[in-house]
């Protein structure tokens, strides 16, 4: 057995927070994901969050909305807060010890994003949560998660999805879609397979970080993914 992962990034889908709601936050997905960080947390493991935004705003659908491209994603980020501070909030309750750094100074509510303040909480033990994606429109929570997996060290990006792992074709659509145990980033990019944007992919690719894409919905997959277990897929 593996001895598992000692620093890792873990991105959280807004709308993986949905649980069955169409919108918002379903309070006992929320609570699960926070008892398994929890017990990661307890047994040493050095854990980075980013959450994205999507159960409450994109920056997609405030363009429809004849909202500007740079306001829309303004307020996807900030979207992003929202689920920072209730998982912080449920983190906290189970007695683990949590940081908000937000890309967007909002000082009252988080600490302004210090990439050296962030690791100083990963070594004294809490779990860092980064808010407001990576403080610029334009750009994803996905490259968000890349971009401080990098500044913090983390070994992986653990992308948590409601699938589990990339597949061939969408799975929903498609009954003879097969599941890659794992893949180069070059495939990822060139088969155009939908799993984190482009910017994200290659900016792991760059700095030679695996990503590994897994399926959240399946009770105790954060704890076992840290722990080393091979789900999902690989992508290096
Ligand atoms: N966003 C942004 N810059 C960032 C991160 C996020 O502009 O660095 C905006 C963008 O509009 C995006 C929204 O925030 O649509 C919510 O993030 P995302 O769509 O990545 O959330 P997820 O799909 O993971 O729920």
């Amino acid at each position: 057995m593996k001895e598992g992962y000692r620093r890792v990034l873990l991105k959280l889908s807004g709308e993986a927070l949905m649980g069955d709601l169409s919108f918002g936050i379903d309070p006992d997905v929320m609570d699960r994901i926070a008892g398994e960080v929890q017990e990661l947390s307890q047994l040493g493991k050095e854990i980075g969050i980013v959450i994205g935004g999507g159960n409450f705003f994109r920056g997609l659908s405030g363009i429809q909305q004849g909202i500007d491209r740079a306001s829309a994603d303004y307020m996807g980020m900030l979207s992003t807060v929202l689920n920072s501070l209730a998982l912080q909030s449920s983190l906290e309750r189970k007695g683990v010890s949590t940081r908000v750094l937000s890309a967007i100074e909002m000082r009252a509510l988080a600490e302004p994003y210090i990439r050296r303040r962030a690791v100083r909480h990963l070594e004294k033990g809490r779990v860092v949560i980064f808010a407001a994606g990576t403080g610029n429109p334009y750009f994803t929570t996905d490259t968000a998660a890349a971009l401080r997996a990098m500044e913090i060290g983390a070994e992986v990006v653990l992308k948590a999805t409601k699938v589990d792992g990339i597949y061939s074709d969408d799975p929903k659509k498609n009954k003879n879609a097969t599941r890659y145990v794992q893949l180069t980033y070059g495939e990822v990019l060139e088969k155009r397979l939908k799993v984190m944007d482009a910017t994200a992919v290659s900016l792991c690719m760059d700095n030679n970080l695996p990503i590994i894409v897994f399926d959240l919905t399946e009770d105790r997959n954060i704890v076992r993914v840290v722990q080393g277990e091979e789900l999902g897929t690989l992508v290096r």
